[in-house]
């Protein structure tokens, strides 16, 4: 049974919310009471996941928005607050991966790619949100990093470095903005069964089973079990929990 949380007359802001852990968040905090707004790259699953919260009776907007963006992600944030009042959540979730590659092969486009959307973005995302939430003192930010920001995997550098400079944003910023009233945070997934990773094992760049079994609890984690540890991290029985990075990866770390 997951735990409830009660965020109603709060507001929350997840990008890449129209799959896998971004969707599944925009759904728990949702359910939670919260107004959010739900933000993507992809227009069409936008659409489709807001529809189906807002058909459930839940108060939505759809904002598509490229998080590589800076323009972009300030005007999303802007129109959060515009058309809700206020923010106090957000999870920083839009990813993308990379094909496995040599790293003494690797193009600068691949490299510059993935840190637009994976570091740059995290960036942007907490920077514009944080000018909102400074001026009422309060708000809490989970950023996602990976199990790619804590340790290291032959032929994943340039994305592993994207998860790793998420954790030195998270700390860097949680330390300049907790006397100031806002928790800010990194969550860092196992293997997750979504369809990212669906998209890496059909096209042959991860073995299921080989992922399942690196993990000590011999699964891989759900979506649901990540919009758990965001909405625990956003919740006030986090009240004392900053900079953190926190593993959710079935003990994959700890080994
Ligand atoms: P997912 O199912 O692919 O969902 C990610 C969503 O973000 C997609 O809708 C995607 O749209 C969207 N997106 C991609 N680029 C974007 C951009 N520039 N601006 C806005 N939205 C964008 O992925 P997921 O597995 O839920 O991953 C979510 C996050 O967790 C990512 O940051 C990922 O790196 C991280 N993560 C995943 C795992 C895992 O095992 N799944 C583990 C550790 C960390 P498109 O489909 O059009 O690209």
């Amino acid at each position: 049974m997951n735990p409830t949380y009660d965020f109603a007359g709060q507001v929350a802001f997840v990008t890449g919310a129209g799959s896998g852990m971004g969707l599944a968040t925009a759904r728990a905090f949702a359910r939670s009471g919260a107004a959010v707004a739900l933000t993507d790259v992809d227009e069409a699953a936008l659409d489709t996941a807001a529809e189906h919260l807002a058909a459930d009776g839940h108060r939505v907007l759809a904002l598509t928005c490229d998080v590589s963006d800076e323009e972009q992600v300030a005007a999303a944030v802007d129109r959060t607050v515009e058309t809700f009042g206020r923010l106090d959540m957000a999870y920083n979730n839009a990813g993308i991966q990379i094909p496995p590659v040599d790293a003494a092969e690797e193009g600068a486009e691949q490299f510059d790619r993935v840190h637009g959307v994976n570091l740059r973005g995290v960036w942007a995302c907490m920077k514009h949100e944080l000018r909102h939430m400074r001026a009422r003192g309060s708000g809490a930010i989970v950023n996602c990093s990976s199990l790619g920001g804590l340790v290291g995997l032959p032929g994943r550098a340039s994305y592993h470095a994207t998860k790793h400079g998420v954790i030195g944003l998270t700390g860097s910023a949680a330390l300049e903005y907790a006397p100031r009233g806002i928790r800010i945070n990194a969550v860092c997934p196992g293997t997750i069964d979504t369809p990212m990773v669906s998209d890496m094992i059909a096209k042959g760049e991860l073995d299921r089973a080989e992922a399942e079994a690196n993990q000590p609890i011999n699964r891989l984690g759900t979506a649901e079990e990540i919009a758990q540890a965001v909405l625990w991290l956003c919740s006030p029985g986090a009240a004392f929990v900053v900079g953190v990075a926190l593993p959710v990866d079935g003990g994959y770390v700890a080994q």
